[in-house]
This record gives structure tokens, C-alpha cells and sequence, in this order.
């Protein structure tokens, strides 16, 4: 198959398909290639109470389901596959999917999204959803009265430990160094919480407990002196940073050294005229869906003035 757009977009989160809603609405059919995981972080999630529209919140699947019907009512094409290759330099832009089959396309969108950075261990996935989670905004309420646990050092660490502590009755930070990465005040306020305790030098071997449990604990492994010790706990938040999905674009789109798309600030453009960023694959804020819902939105009216300007 060969095609071609005015404008495709790549990845199918809240960023891609309200990119796809304005593009679609601006009549300029657009096509939107899903990815691997077609509707983007949100279908991992449960209840998403904070999107404004939804007065008793929405399901994340759910949520995802809606925005892609709403894009398809006003003529979007959605392929579901990923793309493999892309040339962004051609005129037209041309895109390879995994299937070998090529989209060029005037105007290219990208909204590939980012993914929260795991332990990679087999426990872990198991229990995502059953205790572990990612996101302390989609998942603290869940937690109420409970103890529970955060790894990570960084800024995200501090925050999600204090965040959870709304919901917790304790909050342990678990960090595999002896200091924290975190800003000086961002640390200071998690360490004068009453609620909030560290376990310095430890680093997550296994999440104990089963799905009909939920998480009962942690394997531990101190990383100076090796002890192995076992911590009870009742939930694991992961706050080791997110990765955005920009593999495709090494060498081809500016990022910065996290591998986060570089677009001129304020707008959603990246160096290359026509091509945008929208969403988490540009931003390390602030990751929320209707901050990515926004974004795409900026991303679409700037594609559709871009065309214009060209006479497209
Ligand atoms: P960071 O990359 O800053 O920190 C990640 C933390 O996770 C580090 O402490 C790191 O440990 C630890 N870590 C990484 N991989 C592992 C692993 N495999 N096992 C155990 N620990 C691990 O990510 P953040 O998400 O915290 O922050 C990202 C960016 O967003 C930063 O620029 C931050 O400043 C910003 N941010 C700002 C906020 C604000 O201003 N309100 C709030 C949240 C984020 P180690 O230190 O040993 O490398």
C-alpha cells in the first residue's frame, strides 16, 4: 500500500487523537497510525477522575475509546500499526510502517508519547495494577489508610511521596544511593513530612505478594554492604523516571539528552518546517492527559496554518 495525507499523525494518546479531532474538523483527513499501544498510556490506567468534562471521572480505556470515536465522526483514518522508518527531510514526508507499507504525508505530527521507566523485574509486571503502579496521580486514591512504598530519588519521587501521603498512612522512599537527585526544596519538603520515612542504599530485588493479595512487601538488596532484607509493604509507586518513545527520531529531530523532542518553546515545531511535537514525547513536566489533549490541539492549528502557508 502506498498513500498518501496532508496530515499524519503518529500515535493515538490523548496528544495524537485531539491533534487528529482539529485536523479532522479542519478537513484535512487526517491519518493517525496507532502505535503499539493503540489509545497510549491512559489504557493502563483505572479511574481517571481529574480530565474536566467527566464529573464522576471516566475509566482510562474508556476515555481513550471516546477521543478515537470523536476523531473518526469527523473523517480521521486510523491505521493501527507502528511505524518503522521515517523520512522527514522529502517532500512529501514519507513514513514506513512496520508492514512495509508507505504514507507520505505533507505534514507530520508527532505524538508517540513517553513511557514510565521500570525495574524490569518479572514481579513487578505481574503485579502492575495489583498493588504496583506508575502513576500516583491516576492510582493514590486507591491507597487510602495504606502503607506504602515509592522508589526513586528524583523530583518525581519527592513530589509522588508527598502527593501519596493525601491518601497513605505512610510513605517510605526507597533509593538505591545515599542522597537524593532531587531539587534541595523539593527534598526538604517530602523530609519534614511526618508521614514520609527513607530507606537510603536500597535497591528493589522483588515485589512480594499475588494478585489476590495485592503487594505485601518488598525484597530489598542494600546496595553497600549486599544484605538482603525483606520490608512489608502494601503498595509500590515507581518514580524512576519516563522515557519518551523517540527512538525513531535519533539523528533525524532535535532532543535533549533525556531524548525528549526539542520544539521551539511555546509552540509545538520542531527544526523541521511541517513537522510538530506534541504531547509527552516533548514534554518532562508536566505528563498530564489534558495538558497532551492541549498540546495536540497546538500541534494540529499550526499544521493547518503550516499547510496553508504552503499553499497546501
Ligand atoms: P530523574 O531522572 O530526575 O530521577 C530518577 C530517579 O530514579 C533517580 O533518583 C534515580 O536514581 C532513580 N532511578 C532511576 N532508575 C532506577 C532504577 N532502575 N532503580 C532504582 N532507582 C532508579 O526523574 P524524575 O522523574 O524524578 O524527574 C524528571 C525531570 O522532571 C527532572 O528534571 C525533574 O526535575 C523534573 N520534575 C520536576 C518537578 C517539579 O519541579 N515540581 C516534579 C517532578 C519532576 P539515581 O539518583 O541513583 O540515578
Amino acid at each position: 500500500m502506498s498513500k498518501h495525507s496532508h496530515v499524519v499523525i503518529i500515535g493515538s494518546g490523548a496528544a495524537g487523537l485531539t491533534s487528529a479531532i482539529y485536523a479532522a474538523r479542519a478537513n484535512l483527513s487526517p491519518v493517525v497510525i496507532t502505535g503499539q499501544q493503540p489509545g497510549g498510556q491512559l489504557t493502563i490506567t483505572t479511574d481517571v477522575e481529574n480530565f474536566p468534562g467527566f464529573l464522576h471521572g471516566v475509566m482510562g480505556p474508556e476515555l481513550m475509546e471516546i477521543m478515537r470515536g470523536q476523531a473518526e465522526r469527523f473523517g480521521t483514518e486510523i491505521i493501527d500499526g507502528s511505524v518503522a522508518d521515517v523520512d522527514l527531510e522529502a517532500t512529501p514526508k514519507r513514513l514506513t510502517l512496520d508492514t512495509g507499507d508507505v504514507i507520505t504525508a505533507d505534514a507530520v505530527i508527532v505524538a508517540t508519547g513517553a513511557k514510565a521507566r521500570l525495574l524490569d523485574l518479572s514481579s513487578e509486571a505481574h503485579l502492575m495494577g495489583y498493588g504496583v503502579s506508575a502513576c500516583a496521580t491516576c492510582d493514590g486514591f486507591f491507597f487510602g489508610g495504606k502503607e506504602i512504598a515509592v522508589v526513586g530519588g528524583g523530583d518525581s519521587a519527592m513530589e509522588e511521596a508527598n502527593f501519596l501521603t493525601k491518601f497513605a498512612s505512610k510513605v517510605t522512599l526507597v533509593h538505591r544511593r545515599s542522597e537524593f537527585r532531587a531539587s534541595k526544596i523539593m527534598q526538604d519538603r517530602a523530609l519534614a513530612n511526618p508521614k514520609v520515612d527513607v530507606l537510603y542504599n536500597k535497591a528493589v530485588e522483588e515485589v512480594l505478594g499475588t494478585r489476590e493479595s495485592g503487594v505485601t512487601g518488598l525484597r530489598l538488596r542494600d546496595t553497600e554492604t549486599g544484605e538482603i532484607s525483606e520490608f512489608p509493604t502494601q503498595g509500590l509507586f515507581l518514580a524512576i523516571g519516563h522515557t519518551p518513545n523517540t527512538e525513531l527520531f535519533h539523528g533525524k529531530l532535535d532532543m535533549d539528552a533525556d531524548g525528549y523532542l526539542i520544539t521551539t518553546p511555546g509552540t509545538a515545531k520542531t527544526r523541521i518546517p511541517g513537522v510538530f511535537a506534541v504531547g509527552d514525547v516533548q514534554d518532562r513536566v508536566y505528563r498530564q492527559a489534558i495538558t497532551a489533549a492541549g498540546s495536540g490541539c497546538m500541534g494540529a492549528l499550526e499544521a493547518e496554518r503550516w499547510l496553508t502557508e504552503q499553499g497546501i
